[in-house]
């Protein structure tokens, strides 16, 4: 492997990633940072719905369909996508390090956005379900929790889903459901054999979203985390699915679903904390050397100094562990645990670094024209959302202790 290069000189990465990276970097300085201030200020934007949505409801479709093309025209469209699906074929390392660029600024670049288990799909479903995902042209959301399921949905799942002939009928409640009144189809976990539960009795089913038996509640949850609420409360009321709408195999759903949250919220919220700890970090070095309070520069400060060295150390470490546990990943390893560490490190490291940077800036660490508070928020969220803190010391004590 060449690792010649490397994006800052903490963790070598090969020449390849690091010319990825640097065609990141550049079009989140040209065509990304001068939009920031419009949407951290515009009323639509929201969190967890896809990045396309979110760009719309800000920005209009012109700008959308810039950033769309641009992201096609360098291939950054498929980036998560694997080469037996027409995707880039690049590694996990590769992911993480390029997603890192993007999350440097608040402003979301468009990328195909398929939750991995729709590489499930098979016959015609990969027509209806699979290609539009891939292609921009449909988007879907994930909905396992429920009013009295979250930290434990394996054994606490109500929705359930009863054969009928050649259709399932699924009945219950979903709730904090990101993205579900955006969405055109909806990836639901419903009980299919209470026996067995998380161990083969539940099963995933894709509901459209022009099923007459769902129905989405608005104008959904409000939170801090964005102006528009984007989190929804879903019903299922003898909602017929056909028995051709069930993803993977009848009772493998929580397995797929497990899956999915290995990638897609744990290891990947290694990337979606470092471009914000960087960004945060350089604005705080920025600002400590400009600000002058008793005749001299905040940088001058020891004080102020070393929150700046707590903020670098972290910075360095999440990034040599979230790199490293991506190599392992595309080495064949299995990191559901090491995945959850990732998570874990994190939204803590991220959550104190964007609360470091908030102090250094004082009054205008407060201010929405700066991502500081906005970016605090995501990862603060990021403790107890796609499973708490506890959840995940919870899994990695599991193999600690059993090994
Ligand atoms: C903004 C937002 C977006 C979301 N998006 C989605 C989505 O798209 N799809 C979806 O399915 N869900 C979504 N969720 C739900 C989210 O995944 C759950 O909220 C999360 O898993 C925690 O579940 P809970 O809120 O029910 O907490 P609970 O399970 O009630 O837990 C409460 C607290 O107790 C702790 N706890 C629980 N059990 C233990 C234990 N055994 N030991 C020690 N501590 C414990 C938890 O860690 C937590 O801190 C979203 C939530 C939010 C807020």
């Amino acid at each position: 492997m060449n690792t010649a290069g490397s994006t800052d000189g903490s963790f070598q990465l090969p020449e390849e990633i690091v010319e990825i990276c640097d065609l990141a970097k550049r079009i989140v300085q040209k065509e990304l940072m001068p939009l920031e201030q419009e949407f951290l200020l515009h009323p639509g934007h929201a969190f967890g719905i896809k990045e396309t949505t979110n760009l719309r409801r800000v920005f209009g479709d012109d700008i959308t369909e810039h950033l769309i093309k641009i992201s096609k025209d360098t291939g950054l469209w498929h980036l998560m996508v694997p080469e037996e699906h027409g995707g880039s074929g690049l590694s996990m390392l590769a992911q993480v390090a390029i997603l890192e660029q993007f999350n440097y600024t608040a402003v979301p670049f468009p990328f195909a956005n398929v939750g991995n288990i729709l590489y499930q799909c098979k016959g015609d479903q990969i027509d209806r379900f699979l290609t539009p995902v891939i292609e921009g042209d449909m988007t879907t959301c994930f909905a396992q929790t429920e009013p009295n399921a979250g930290s434990d949905p394996g054994g606490m799942m109500q929705t359930n889903a009863v054969k009928d002939g050649d259709h399932w009928v699924l009945n219950g409640t979903k709730m904090w459901i990101s993205g579900a009144a955006e969405s055109d189809m909806i990836m639901v976990q419903a009980v299919t054999d209470v026996e067995k539960r998380q161990r083969g009795g539940i099963t995933m089913f894709m509901v459209t979203k022009d099923n007459p038996g769902m129905q989405v509640e608005e104008p959904g949850i409000k939170t801090w985390l964005g102006p528009h609420a984007s989190q929804y409360i879903v019903n299922f009321d003898n909602c017929r699915v056909p028995e051709a709408d069930v993803l993977g195999e009848v009772g493998n759903g929580f397995r797929l679903a497990q899956r999915w949250l290995t990638i897609h919220d744990r290891l990947l919220r290694g990337p979606f904390a470092l471009g914000k700890m960087q960004r945060a970090l350089d604005l705080s070095i920025d600002w400590a050397k400009q600000r002058v309070t008793f005749g001299k520069p905040l940088a001058a400060r020891q004080a102020i100094q070393w929150q700046i060295v707590d903020m670098f150390i972290d910075l360095q470490a999440l990034r040599a562990l979230t790199y490293q546990m991506a190599a392992r990943a595309d080495a064949g390893e299995d990191i559901r645990t090491e995945a959850g560490m990732v998570k874990l490190t994190s939204m803590i490291w991220g959550a104190r670094t964007l609360d470091q940077a908030i102090q250094i800036h004082g009054a205008m660490g407060e201010s929405l024209e700066l991502p500081l508070t906005l970016f605090y928020r995501y990862l603060r969220h990021g403790q107890i959302g796609g499973g708490a803190n506890e959840i995940q010391r919870m899994l990695i004590a599991r193999k600690l202790l059993r090994d």
